[in-house]
């Protein structure tokens, strides 16, 4: 279900993060190698968001599968950025297939994705959702789990939290309120990444200067680490700290 991957490092095209290895994430799209919870093919749409220096970033979203769009494969050869946020979706059943549901959901500096799905939903998660403003639920990307899980993130980012913080609780939160749920998140300002891992796989590739957090290898090669079930990953191109998700 959904694939992601968030890049931070030295500038490089967009075709060497999404198109040019050998299982990239384009080819994930078509031929993932570890999905659970019911998709076979993440064809529903995709995304891009990149930093094209130090403002905000550019983001790039489609419903229809990434191998279909000829401008992406066009925009991947001749856009760098020395950091990447991309996802490729499979809809959950019943949930709108819309540019809008696909990742990265986006404000200011922040980019947000999801793989997974909440339980139950939506009557399972009214009690959070009643935290938010009304504007918050009234201007959501899409009717998805995906984007309400965003505007809960996002709520607290606003009123202060850390990124971990924030994706930490909401992760906690969503877990206990829907229990059963797949709540991989992956959010980004370009220069720091924050990602669970709750209850999908989720690896990890350092090399001097850069860091690759994604849903699947894109190799063989022996750089790769997985990170266990039930952990917040802290990833910055220096460096990365695993520790245990919060409970409630
Ligand atoms: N439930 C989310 C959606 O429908 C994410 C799906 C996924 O991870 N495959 O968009």
């Amino acid at each position: 279900m959904c694939r992601h991957l968030v890049y931070l490092g030295p500038s490089v095209t967009l075709a060497e993060v999404l198109f040019d290895p050998p299982h990239s994430l384009v080819r994930q799209s078509w031929a993932p190698r570890d999905m659970r919870g019911g998709g076979t093919i993440n064809a529903d749409g995709f995304g891009v968001g990149w930093y094209p220096g130090e403002g905000e970033p550019v983001r790039y979203r489609r419903a229809q599968p990434i191998w279909s769009d000829p401008t992406i494969a066009q925009l991947a050869a001749v856009t760098r950025a020395g950091a990447v946020l991309a996802a490729v979706r499979s809809a959950t059943v019943g949930m709108a297939v819309l540019d809008g549901a696909a990742a990265p959901f986006a404000e200011g500096r922040w980019l947000f994705s999801h793989n997974g799905v909440v339980r139950g939903w939506p009557d399972a998660v009214v009690p959070l959702a009643a935290g938010l403003p009304v504007r918050d639920l009234l201007t959501l990307d899409a009717a998805t789990d995906s984007a309400l899980l965003w505007a809960l993130v996002r709520h607290r980012l606003r009123a202060g939290d850390d990124p971990a913080d924030a994706v930490g609780r909401t992760v906690a939160d969503v877990a206990a309120a829907a229990p059963g749920s797949r709540l991989n998140l992956l959010l980004t300002d370009g220069r720091q990444a924050v990602a669970s891992v709750a209850g999908h796989a989720l690896s990890v590739r350092e090399s001097p200067g850069a860091v690759l957090l994604a849903s699947e290898p894109h190799d063989d090669g022996p750089g790769w680490r997985a990170v266990p079930e039930g952990h917040l990953v802290l990833a910055t191109a220096d460096g990365v700290r695993v520790r245990p998700l919060p409970t409630r």
